[in-house]
């Protein structure tokens, strides 16, 4: 039995776009543009997790990135439109430029929650893959 202990919390891995399985390896490769944002790994480059479950797996994500958009909505809604009653153009502009500005942040995060719904922390994922890797040489 491993005693190995996290190396980090869930939401800290989420936070970090890390994998779920080892909390580690990166979801995404690095060169952050708008262009890539979508660049992720096949596979945990420290456990061999597939981040692609199925095809469209990702589709379900979302639905994580709707109520994302619904967290930014309410409250600009309620500072914009109850608190300083601003005009309803000031709303919508605001709140289409800080979604456009937000997007890459979004799509990234909304994926990251989405696979550590079915993903799960395995504590030895990591020597465990490394075992079948030196065994796969051999
Ligand atoms: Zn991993």
């Amino acid at each position: 039995m491993s005693t190995h202990t996290p190396p980090r919390s869930l939401s800290s891995a989420i936070l970090h776009l890390k994998c779920p399985r080892c909390r580690e390896g990166d979801l995404f490769k690095p060169g952050s543009t708008l262009l890539k944002t979508a660049n992720m790994y096949d596979r945990c480059e420290k456990c061999g997790v597939s981040f692609q479950q199925e095809p469209g797996f990702y589709y379900g994500a979302m639905y994580i990135s709707y109520g994302m958009g619904v967290a930014i909505f309410m409250p600009l809604f309620i500072v914009t439109q109850i608190v300083f009653e601003t005009p309803w153009w000031f709303f919508l502009g605001s709140f289409f430029l800080i979604v456009a500005i937000l997007i890459p942040s979004v799509f990234r995060y909304s994926r990251a929650i989405y696979l550590s719904l079915f993903v799960y922390y395995h504590d030895d994922a990591i020597e465990k893959y490394k075992k079948e890797c030196e065994d796969a040489k051999v």
